[in-house]
């Protein structure tokens, strides 16, 4: 990797601090997250560094789709057959607090809409 990736969900790539771990595979890891918001509410990440959406490129296309396939696939996996919200926050007034790109995978309620 050439540049450092000092958060927490680097240090969970590397395993440097423990996660529930759900998915991995060579381009990305789902864990479950720490506070969830819902029965099921996992995180999709990639092992490459993109600190936010807004820092993707065309360079970046195989590993987003990978993203978005996988992520179906876990819910799939975890039985999420009446639906389920896929969401990225994005920025600071998108609400992102960890600046390393990841998909919350959020289901096992029925979910409200809009978000605050
Ligand atoms: P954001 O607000 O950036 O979109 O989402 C970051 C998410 O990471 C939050 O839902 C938060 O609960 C989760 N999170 C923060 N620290 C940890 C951690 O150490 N482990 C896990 N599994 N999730 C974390």
């Amino acid at each position: 990797m050439a540049e450092s990736n000092d958060t927490i969900f680097g240090k969970i790539i590397r395993r440097e601090i423990p996660a529930d771990i759900v998915y991995e595979d060579d381009l990305c890891l789902a864990f479950r997250d720490v506070q969830p918001q819902a029965p099921v509410h996992v995180l999709m990440i990639p092992k490459q560094h993109i600190p936010k959406l807004a820092d993707a490129t065309s360079e970046d296309h195989a590993v987003l789709g990978h993203l978005l396939l996988k992520i179906k696939q876990v819910a799939e996996d975890m039985g999420l057959e009446k639906g389920y919200r896929v969401v990225i926050n994005t920025g600071e007034d998108g609400g992102q607090t960890v600046f390393h790109l990841h998909l919350h995978l959020l289901g096992g309620r029925a979910l409200a809409w809009p978000p605050g």
